[in-house]
């Protein structure tokens, strides 16, 4: 088991889904985490209510908007008294084929899932640097390698997040900040509830493990990539896709 002890984390988007499993396996493994919500306050409150260890909290936010990212981000820092690690989790689909899609869906997706990013990381690098520590775990997906129709928006906004986390990877390692993506399959969370269970059927059949993960199986790769035991990890992406793609 991974061992996170005093270790300070903020998680995006904590609030359902693949977050909530980073946020209680970090929590298990003896860090301290800020995490965030953006309308599902009673869902990030009742996850907060049932994780191990003391002094954690939610807080809202919006990653498509620069200023309040920046000033929620720096709260949540300050009221955690430092900050080790950040997951850039949070992240939405609008999927449609791109003969039909709305600019506003196309702009939506990359807003939130590679600005939102861009946002979060930007507004953690200064205490890194400062401590000459840290660790930035981006959530990425498969279909950010193998492009998906009707994800044209989604596969962008994740080849983005990838190409981005090498950069940051490339900056910041003179400081001793690590970046990494983890770029998940299918996975069961209300994002993959919308699948009908033909489609489900149909994607099952190009997995070679032959089924679709639970959220734990992503988390527990986050927290590795967060712990000590990864300190000479940085500029990857760690797919979890079942063998999906090899
Ligand atoms: P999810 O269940 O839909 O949860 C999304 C989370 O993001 C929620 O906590 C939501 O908060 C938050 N969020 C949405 N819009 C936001 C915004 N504008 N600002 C801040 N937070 C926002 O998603 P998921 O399936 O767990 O996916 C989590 C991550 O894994 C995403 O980056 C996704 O692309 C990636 N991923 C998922 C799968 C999969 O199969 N599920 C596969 C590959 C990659 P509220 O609850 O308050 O709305």
């Amino acid at each position: 088991m991974v061992v996170l002890k005093a270790k300070k984390i903020i998680v995006t988007g904590g609030s359902r889904g693949i977050g909530k499993s980073i946020v209680e396996t970090l929590a298990n493994a003896g860090a301290t985490l800020a995490f965030s919500y953006a309308k599902n306050k009673t869902s990030a409150e009742d996850v907060l209510k049932n994780l191990p260890g003391e002094n954690h909290f939610c807080f809202e936010l919006d990653i498509r908007d620069s200023k309040n990212t920046e000033a929620a981000i720096q709260l949540a820092i300050e009221r955690l008294g430092g900050l080790d690690g950040i997951v850039n989790n949070a992240g939405i689909t609008k999927d449609q084929i791109l003969l039909r899609m709305k600019d506003e869906d196309f702009q939506d997706v990359i807003a939130t899932n590679l600005n939102g990013t861009y946002y979060c990381t930007k507004a953690v690098l200064k205490t890194m640097m400062k401590q000459r520590n840290g660790s930035i775990v981006n959530l990425s997906s498969v279909i950010g390698t193998t492009g998906n129709a009707g994800q044209a928006n989604y596969a962008a906004s994740k080849a983005g997040i990838e190409a981005f986390t090498r950069s940051v990877a490339l900056e910041m390692a003179s400081r001793n900040i690590r970046a990494n993506s983890v770029a998940p399959g299918f996975i069961q969370t209300e994002m993959t509830d919308a699948l009908t269970d033909d489609q489900k059927q149909k994607i099952i059949t190009q997995i070679p493990l032959g089924r679709i993960a639970s959220p734990d199986e992503v988390a527990q790769v986050v927290a590795f990539l967060l712990s000590d035991g990864a300190n000479y990890i940085t500029g990857q992406t760690i797919h979890v896709n079942g063998g999906m793609r090899m």
